[in-house]
């Protein structure tokens, strides 16, 4: 495969599902969100840009996103796109890269959106997700794998997640659209435990 695009709310499981779902199908996993958020652990130009958004749940310019994501998009092994496209010029700005085989959309809840974003810490030193309801760490505040700090990321307060929503209402949820429209789209449930989703979307993608 060359390419596949999870799309979903915030918090509906994508990084998740996209570890397992990159390894399985022998793809390179890209999640811009943690690509930013390097950058700006880096401190770096973009970084500096990108975070003047990112801390109000508004979305980076597309031109950032395509300058920051299309190189990695054109190499031997086939990618798993996590939080790319956002937007529909994002959309076609890949296709100038890649083909799209799939777009695999994780279907969650405002409520449930809210309630999960709330709950997640992630690691500050590798980046793996937990959530206090429903994947505590075994150590108050350590990462099950490599020991280190739990933090919330500063977008995970209930003002900036509810504009994260509206963000994604307004320009990311048309893209179900645009690839249902391509005959693309595959739809699974996102409230289901993380292995459910992940045996659904195998299966959705016909490797099951
Ligand atoms: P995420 O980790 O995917 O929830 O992304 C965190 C934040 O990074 C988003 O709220 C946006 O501010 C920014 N971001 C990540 N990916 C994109 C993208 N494809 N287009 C625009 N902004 C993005």
């Amino acid at each position: 495969m060359k390419a596949v695009v999870l799309l979903g709310p915030p918090g509906s499981g994508k990084g998740t599902l996209a570890e397992r779902l990159a390894d399985k199908l022998d793809l390179v996993h890209l999640s811009t969100g943690d690509m930013l958020r390097d950058e700006v652990a880096r401190g770096t130009d973009l970084g500096r840009e990108a975070k003047k958004y990112m801390d109000g749940g508004e979305l980076v310019p597309d031109q950032l996103i395509l300058d920051m994501v299309g190189g990695r998009l054109t190499g031997p092994r086939g990618v798993l796109l996590d939080g790319f496209p956002r937007t529909r010029a994002q959309a076609e700005g890949l296709e100038e890269y890649t083909a799209v085989d799939a777009g695999l959309f994780l279907e969650l809840s405002r409520d449930e959106v809210v309630r999960r974003l709330s709950s997640r810490r992630v690691c500050k030193e590798c980046g793996a997700n937990y959530n206090l309801l429903t994947k505590p760490p075994a150590e108050d505040g350590r990462c099950d794998r490599c020991g280190g700090e739990l933090y919330q990321r500063p977008d995970d307060t209930v003002e900036v997640i509810a504009r994260r929503y509206d963000v994604y209402l307004k320009d990311s949820a048309p893209l179900v659209e645009y690839y249902e429209k391509k005959g693309i789209l595959v739809r699974v449930d996102g409230s289901r435990s993380p292995d459910d989703v992940y045996t659904q979307a195998l299966s959705a993608l016909g490797n099951a």
